[in-house]
């Protein structure tokens, strides 16, 4: 088996430790391949070892691999920051986004999706720790925002995301994202058909999984460190 076979096992085993443990049903929460700084031949390591959903958090480097990686058939998340001048690049080359916090690049990618393919699949992200110099919007401009992006035709808002202060701490991990997890219960009772909380990484991916998430984003636990230094 390769280091990253390996790796994709053992997450895939703390995965479902977790399901069992927080009383979740097997297979209930997605995993999603954080690949950001990672060759392509490690994706396609993980290809190999059965993962196809990939995150990638910057644009030059995303778009490098996805033409390396071509032959084969992944789903692409985009899970990076957004600046207004590169939604084109996202609204053509991604499935997902998860980081979307604002109206502005919500309209944007909605006008530059192309019409023959499926609406972008999108999650509205939010501060939930309130830090001063995190994106996201703030938890109560949430439900407003969540209703201005649903309203959007070429995007399908599915839920909502986050990436709480790091805290070691599990209790106020999960009281994290037990707040993300009342905010999208708020959303969906005022009606919007939301089905995924992206949350948990692999620091806090059993206190995402005790709160619901249904879709953890994982980098470390299944490439081991990334690379340093500038990204391309
Ligand atoms: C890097 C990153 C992750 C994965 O983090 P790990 O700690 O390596 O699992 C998840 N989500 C986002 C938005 C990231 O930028």
């Amino acid at each position: 088996m390769s280091a990253i076979a390996e790796r994709v096992s053992s997450t895939r085993s703390r995965l479902q430790a977790a399901e069992q443990r927080f009383g979740r049903p097997a297979g209930s929460v997605t995993l999603l391949a954080v690949s950001k700084r990672q060759p392509a031949s490690a994706l396609r390591a993980a290809h190999a070892a059965g993962l196809r959903r990939f995150g990638e958090n910057y644009l030059s480097e995303a778009l490098g691999k996805q033409a390396q990686l071509r032959d084969l058939d992944l789903e692409w998340h985009y899970i990076g920051p957004i600046q207004s001048n590169k939604t084109k690049d996202i609204a053509l080359n991604f499935d997902w986004v998860h980081t979307l916090d604002r109206l502005k690049v919500a309209r944007r990618l909605s006008e530059q999706r192309p019409p023959g393919r499926a609406p972008l699949q999108v999650c509205l992200q939010v501060n939930i720790s309130g830090e001063a110099s995190k994106s996201g919007c703030s938890p109560r401009d949430t439900l407003a925002l969540a209703h201005a992006i649903a309203a959007l035709p070429r995007l399908r808002l599915r839920g909502l995301m986050c990436i709480p202060a790091p805290d070691s701490d599990f209790s106020r991990q999960r009281a994290a994202f037990a707040r993300l997890a009342a905010l999208q219960a708020h959303c969906r009772e005022t009606g919007l058909a939301l089905d995924t909380l992206s949350m948990g990484m692999s620091g806090d991916l059993e206190a995402a999984v005790a709160e619901g998430c249904t879709l953890v984003r994982i980098g470390t636990a299944l490439f081991g460190p990334r690379e340093q230094g500038e990204h391309a």
